[in-house]
Order: structure tokens, then sequence, then C-alpha cells
């Protein structure tokens, strides 16, 4: 194969929204390179998945398929892989920059001899030469990255960087193969899924988000933008400064040392926009900031901005969504 090798991920049965991210990439890199397109998905009795992918514009879908694959285990993954890879040959390996493949993308690439270029944002091709973006010191560079052509270039892709609707549908032969998994040492046996709390929360999966900081003032506001967030089916986030003070869990924070967010839907309340909270969510399609200071840099990246009182504007909206 001459081309590009999307790795989708998978839980359970459940695909991660990041798996068609990753396709969309793909695509596109095909489209700029002349490359043919594949996907993989691997798991144990994962036919109806595969079977999904097929409905994608794809050369090939690969169902990689053992029983030791039907949970997740570093061990197993990078022995299917580096098998698969071994015969599929391709130029590119693009993955989702989940926690997953941050545990195993790494070792698969160095079994292979090749360094991973991760969280990456855009690519480009300039006089033949295939260029991968990544953000450098939270966000305030870009940095462009070229491989070699000795072997594959694996690319873990940034959430939110390319659109999961933007995969072009079409249909793809599947071809189911059983990884070679029976003498593998695997070293990890995983135990059930924890959650932390009852109300644990992927915002990584969140299709609308209302965020809230500081200008919210103090704990007891927080019922404002709840019911806002309840009025638009959303998640809700935070700045830094509320997590810090313990008004919501770490786990709700957007920002360079929280989460990276890509809904469909932002809306940012009483949030300034420093740096380190914009490379959290400036991958959101729409982004709405609600602030009374009209220069706040919030609303640099905004598509709608309401320069005003949240106390006053957030009941409003809500109102609104309400009765619509
Ligand atoms: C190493 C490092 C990592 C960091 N990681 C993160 C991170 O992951 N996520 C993150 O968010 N931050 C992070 N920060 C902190 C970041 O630099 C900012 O301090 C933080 O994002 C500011 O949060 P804020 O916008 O809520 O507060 P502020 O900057 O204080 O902004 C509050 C805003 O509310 C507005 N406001 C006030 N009252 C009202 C009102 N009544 N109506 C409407 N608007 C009002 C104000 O005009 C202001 O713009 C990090 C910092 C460092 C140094």
């Amino acid at each position: 194969m001459s081309g590009v090798l999307a790795i989708c991920e998978q839980s359970a049965g459940v695909w991660n929204r990041m798996s068609f991210e990753t396709l969309a990439a793909a695509q596109q890199l095909g489209r700029a390179r002349g490359w043919s397109v594949a996907a993989v998905v691997l798991g144990q009795g994962s036919a109806a998945l595969a079977a999904e992918l097929a409905g994608w514009a794809l050369e090939r879908v690969y169902n990689l398929e053992h029983e030791r694959l039907a949970t997740y285990t570093s061990d197993g993954y990078v022995a299917a892989l580096e098998w698969l890879l071994a015969q599929v040959k391709p130029d590119a390996v693009l993955l989702p920059h989940t926690y997953r493949t941050r545990d195993f993308a790494p070792r698969l690439a160095a079994r292979a001899g090749r360094a991973l270029i991760s969280d990456v944002t855009a690519f480009r091709v300039e006089q033949g030469e295939l260029l991968f973006e990544r953000q450098l010191f939270q966000g305030r560079l870009n940095a462009e990255y070229s491989c070699d052509s000795a072997g594959p270039v694996f690319v873990s892709l940034q959430a939110g960087a390319f659109h999961g609707d933007a995969v072009e549908p079409g249909s793809a032969a599947v071809e189911t193969l059983t990884a070679p998994l029976d003498d593998v040492n695997i070293r990890q046996s995983p135990e059930e899924p924890f959650r932390e709390s009852a109300g644990e929360v992927d915002l990584t999966a969140a299709e609308r988000i209302v965020a809230v900081g500081r200008g919210i003032g103090e704990e007891g506001n927080l019922e404002l933008v709840r019911e806002l967030a309840a009025a638009l089916g959303a998640e809700l986030a935070a700045s830094r400064p509320i997590c810090d003070n313990g008004w919501l869990p770490m786990q709700r924070q957007v920002g360079s040392s929280g989460q990276t967010v890509a809904p469909k839907l932002y809306i940012a309340v009483g949030i300034s926009g420093a740096i380190q909270h914009l490379v959290g969510m400036k991958g959101a399609r729409i982004i709405v900031a609600i602030n009374k200071d009209a220069s706040a840099p919030i609303f640099e990246i905004a598509d709608y901005g309401i320069a005003g009182d949240l106390f006053e504007v957030v009941p409003a909206l809500t109102e609104l969504l309400r009765k619509a």
C-alpha cells in the first residue's frame, strides 16, 4: 500500500468521536498526496464497527480481531498493529490524540524506528514536502515538522483540529484479520473501567459546552450558568480559577492544564480569554463570548460576542432558550 492508515478507536463497541476526525484527516491527506486511504479497528467481535467504517470513502477497512483485543492493553495493541503495519506498509499512520494513543503510539512508532509527531493541528504540502503543524509553549508558537521518507510517519491529531462531519461517504472493502497474539506476552491485565464519580464527564465528547470564568464572582452564582447549560442541553465547563477554587471539579477545566475540547458550540461566560484557556477551546465550531469588557481577548476568537453584564445577559438568554 502506498497510502495512509487511520487507526480508529472504540471501547466496548462505542466509537471515540475523534475516530471520525482521524478519518477526515486521513481522507484530506490522501487527496493531498494522491495516496489511498485505509482504516483499522481493533477488537473482538468488531465486525459491525468495521461495517460502519465501510460506509466511508476508503480503499479498505481492516477489522483486526483477537480475543486478547477485547479490552485495551498497550502490549496487545502494539503487537497487533506492528504486525498489521508490516503487511500494509503505509506511508503515514494517523491516530486520534486520545489518552489511549498517548499510551501506546510512542512505543508503536519506536518499534518501527520512527518518531511520533503528536497533537498535530494541521498539515500542508510545500514543494512536495509534507509538513505537520503542532503547537509549542502552550499555544504561543506553532512549529512545523517534516519526516524523512524512510518509513511511515506516525501522527496523532489534536481533538477538534479536523472535523468529524467532514468525512466523505463511500464504500470500502472490509478485510477481517486475526492478530497473531496467542504467544505475545501481554503484561497488563485491565480491570473494570472505573468512573471517578457519578458526575464524571467527558468534555472532549460534548457537542455543546457552557464554560464559566472568574466573572461569575462567587460560587453561589454558578446556578445561573447551570441553568443556561441545562436549557441548551450543554455540559458545564470552567476556566482554571473556578476549578482552583474548588467550585467545579478539575475534570471540567478547559485549557492547557485541563481538557482540550471541540464542541459544535462553546459559550464562554465571564472568561477573559487567556492563552492557556484558548488553547483548550479554540477548535470549537462556534464560539460565543459574554463579557462586560468589550476589549477582552476572548472576543478576538469569538464568532458571536455579547459585551454586557453576564448577570443580565445569561438569565435573558436562558429564558429565551426555554421559550424556544
Ligand atoms: C501554567 C499555567 C497553566 C494554566 N492553565 C490554564 C487552563 O488550563 N485553563 C484556564 O482557563 N486557565 C489556565 N491558566 C490561567 C490563565 O492564565 C488565566 O489566569 C485564566 O484562564 C483566567 O481565567 P478567567 O478568564 O476565568 O479569569 P479572568 O482573567 O479574571 O477574567 C474574568 C473575566 O470576566 C469578566 N467579567 C467580570 N465580571 C463580569 C460580569 N459581571 N459580566 C461579564 N463579564 C464579567 C472580566 O471582564 C474578565 O474578562 C493557566 C496559567 C498558567 C500559568
